[in-house]
């Protein structure tokens, strides 16, 4: 895992912190194409946050309009929202517009494939009493029976008000899919996540169209178009767009407004630190995934209570770098003068 951090100041002491990452390859590429671009920013005004990200992305216009390029644009984007929002005086979900205070969470990290099953129900368990509201399960084990036994035994074990979702990784051909999702309506889920390749949307809207059990998919997309595809494909019940992975909050904001156009729910990807903002800046009740993975690298922490991740008041983000976090920094580039 790599990430890219932009630290943004402007001549008159306003400061921005952003973010962006890549699991697996992509970092150093997200890394020297920032460092490409970023140049472009100096001498703008930080508040014409749209302009911007246009003039980032024509920078690199011959990189494309997703993926790697636009997920570098994206650490950009994130700190002139972070400057924007501190400057204001306000937290992120304020200076867009907060529908509520608190996001409900659910835990990702204790479900993997390769969880034994005792630990399983020893890490929802402990989940639940920490307070996050709900748990997710890996699902596509090679042997299916495993996956329904496992289900099984955590929806016994927890009971059934606790909100438990399962996220196949897009391990499964169509006529698999059909019969997991079948086998799963008895769980009530809260949803299937990915039970197919991410890019088969008319998999995914035959799946939603035919059970009751909401699809969850959304998070390998990389663009709003590739999510404005998505969605007129009714792919997916609750959509699942991940801010640095689609180009930052500007691109964001514009997939949240064409899924709340059409009705769907919101489930953002990843980084809860940046969608706990988000989250409670979307019109119907959101699920944001918590993942402690990225902890290290703050110095603040998210409080959590009764199921739910309390949106920070602090200005902008509420996010400061760790010391540990620049330990770990690799590489760094500066750009412009010192005010
Ligand atoms: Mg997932």
């Amino acid at each position: 895992m790599a990430m890219l951090f932009v630290e943004m100041q402007t001549h008159d002491g306003h400061e921005g912190l952003g973010l962006s990452y890549s699991k697996r390859a992509g970092g150093p590429g997200q890394f020297a194409h920032a460092a490409e671009i970023a140049p472009a920013l100096l001498g703008e005004d930080p508040s014409d946050i749209a302009k911007l990200w246009n003039k980032l992305c024509w920078a690199g216009a011959s990189a494309g309009r997703s993926g790697l390029s636009t997920q570098a644009i994206g650490a950009f984007d994130v700190a002139l929202y972070d400057l924007k929002a501190r400057r204001a005086g306000l937290s992120l979900a304020k200076l867009l517009g907060a529908y509520r205070d608190s996001v409900a969470c659910y835990n990702t990290s204790g479900g993997f494939l390769h969880t034994p099953l005792e630990q399983l129900l020893v890490n929802a368990a402990a989940s639940v009493e920490r307070g996050i509201g709900g748990i997710k399960l890996k699902v596509g084990q090679p042997d299916r029976a495993l996956d329904i036994e496992r289900v099984e035994a955590v929806r016994k074990h927890l009971g059934d008000h606790v909100p438990l979702m399962v996220d196949a990784n897009q391990q499964w051909d169509r006529p698999t899919a059909q019969r997991m999702c079948r086998i799963f309506e008895q769980f009530n889920l809260v949803w299937i996540e990915e039970p197919l390749d991410a890019y088969d949307h008319e998999g995914h809207a035959a799946l939603a169209a035919s059970f009751d059990t909401p699809i969850a998919t959304g998070e390998m997309l990389t663009s709003v178009m590739e999510h404005g595809d998505l969605i007129r494909h009714r792919a997916a019940d609750y959509l699942m767009p991940d801010a640095p992975r689609v180009g930052g909050i500007t691109p964001f904001l514009r997939i949240a407004g064409q899924a709340e156009a059409a009705g769907l729910m919101l489930a953002p990807h990843f980084a809860m630190e940046l969608h706990v903002h988000l989250g409670a800046a979307y019109a119907t009740e959101t699920w944001v995934e918590h993942f402690d993975w990225l902890e290290p690298l703050f110095n603040e922490r998210l409080e959590i209570k009764d199921g739910r991740m309390i949106v920070p008041t602090r200005p902008g983000l509420g996010l400061s770098l760790s010391e540990q976090a620049r330990a770990w920094t690799r590489e760094k580039v500066e750009f412009g003068t010192r005010p």
